[in-house]
This record gives structure tokens, sequence and C-alpha cells, in this order.
């Protein structure tokens, strides 16, 4: 994971817990006059219910966080994307906004994130379970076939990436989709029931797409934008390649040479 987003992700990581251990107290202490009236050991108890809440989360970080400066092998890898997909990412996007950051930064921290988390705990995909997911804007925004429902329809004139992708698609025999939107992308998923996904996509719909396919690993990549969102997108063939190779074990001849795709 390329370091400045794993650094981003630590820091919003301890501000995070920081804030919760603040929150914590003060969550603690404004009814403790009520409760010692009901009980005098009350607060106590209470107390002790707090901390072990906070204890548990900060747990859960500190885990994650030496998991990721190890880089590898990670402990309880599952159970960590679980924390950070359900619990700590919704919390950091504020934290985040807090501190002034962009939502790009925030997302870019949470796909590489989960990237690493999804890595450390699968491999050998069968080719016929993986699903390659695409958003639309990486087709020729002036081409007009359709190829949403089937990308074979693709004439493979070249003038946009989708040519090269369905090529190492079909090289291996995995299923490869072009999505319009996160309502599509998840009535594919359910059709196709794959047992991990690579997903191109921009931070946000990324984003939305991990948290909402959730347990389903998914490997993010995001796009790149020359033409600004939404428009003739391209992707990188070889991180396609290199994600591919990993999940399917496979080797990919268009990944040693494979430059940007780029669109006519
Ligand atoms: S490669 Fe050519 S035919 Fe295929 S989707 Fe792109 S522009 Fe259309």
């Amino acid at each position: 994971m390329q370091e400045p987003k794993k650094r981003t992700f630590i820091g919003l990581l301890l501000a995070t817990l920081a804030i919760l251990c603040g929150a914590g107290y003060v969550i603690w202490w404004i009814p403790q006059v009520g409760m010692r009236n009901i009980h005098p050991a009350l607060p106590h108890i209470f107390m002790a219910l707090v901390a072990g809440v906070l204890s548990f989360i900060a747990f859960g970080v500190i885990l994650l966080i030496i998991t990721l400066l190890r880089g590898r092998e990670i402990f309880l890898a599952q159970r960590l994307r679980w924390v950070v997909v359900k619990i700590l990412f919704p919390m950091m996007v504020l934290v985040g906004r807090l501190f002034g950051m962009s939502r790009d930064a925030v997302q870019q921290s949470f796909i590489a994130v989960n990237n690493q988390l999804v890595r450390s705990n699968i491999h050998g995909v069968k080719p016929d379970r993986l699903l390659i997911l695409l958003p639309h804007c990486i087709q020729l925004n002036d081409c007009n076939i359709k190829i949403t429902g089937d990308v074979h329809r693709c004439k493979g004139c070249g003038k946009c990436g989708i040519k090269d992708l369905v090529a190492i698609a079909d090289r291996h025999a995995i299923d490869l989709s072009v999505a319009t939107g996160g309502t599509l992308a998840r009535r594919i998923i359910k059709e196709k029931r794959p047992k991990a996904i690579i997903a191109v996509a921009c931070e946000r719909d990324l984003t939305s797409g991990i948290v909402d396919s959730y347990p389903l690993p998914v490997i993010g990549i995001l796009n790149q934008r020359p033409f600004g969102p939404c428009v003739n997108t391209t992707v990188e063939m070889a991180d396609v390649c290199e994600a591919l190779e990993f999940l399917v074990g496979l080797p990919d001849e268009a990944a040693s040479g494979a430059a940007a795709v780029i669109n006519a």
C-alpha cells in the first residue's frame, strides 16, 4: 500500500480514537449526578461499560495499525475489515472533515487499506468465480454500442479501454461487466454471485461499492479522469492485471507491457 495513504489512514484512526475517548468521558461524566441519586454504585458500573467499549475499539485500532505497518500476513484480517468498513470508516469521514481533509483523500486511504486487508485474506480464486466490474464511463463517450448487459457487443476498435479489458477477461474466462451505477452493480453481483471482485471506479463509487458488498472481498482500482469525472475515463491496465494475477494466480502477459488504457 502506498505510504502517504497508509499514513493518512493511521493519522485519521488515531484522531478518531482520541475523539471517541473524549466523547466517552463526556458520556460518562454528564449523567453522574442523576445516576448517583438512583444508586451510588451506578456511576462506576456505567464508567466500566464506557471504558470496556472504548478499550475494545482501541484494541482494534492498535491491532489495525500494527498490521498495516507490518504490511503483510495480517492477523484477524477479516474481522479487522469488518471493523474498518462498518465502524471506523464512517467516523473517519467525519473526523477527516473536521480536519479539513478532502473526501477523496479519506476515501483513497480507505480503499488502499481495504485492498491490503482483502489481499491478506484471499488467494486462489477460481477464474469463473471472479468478476471484473467496470464503470460505464470507461467506454468512449461517442461509442453508441450498448455494452451494459454484454461487453462482447464491443466491436474492438480500440478507441477505449473496453477492447483490452474484454481480451484479458476472455483470456482467463473471467466475467467482465459494465455497470452504469450502484443499483445495476448490485444486481450484477446478485446474479453472478462471485467469490471476489476487481472493481474499477472513482473514489466515491468504489467506497460505496466496497461498503455495500461487504463481506464480499473487493479489490478497488481507482480510475483516471483525464477529461474530468464520468467521461472517457481510463484505467491502468497493469493494475488490473496485477490484481487478477494475485487473485487467480495466473500471470497475464498483458501485465508486463501494458500501459494505461487510453480513450481516444
Ligand atoms: S473499444 Fe471501440 S467499440 Fe469497443 S466500446 Fe470502446 S469505442 Fe466502442
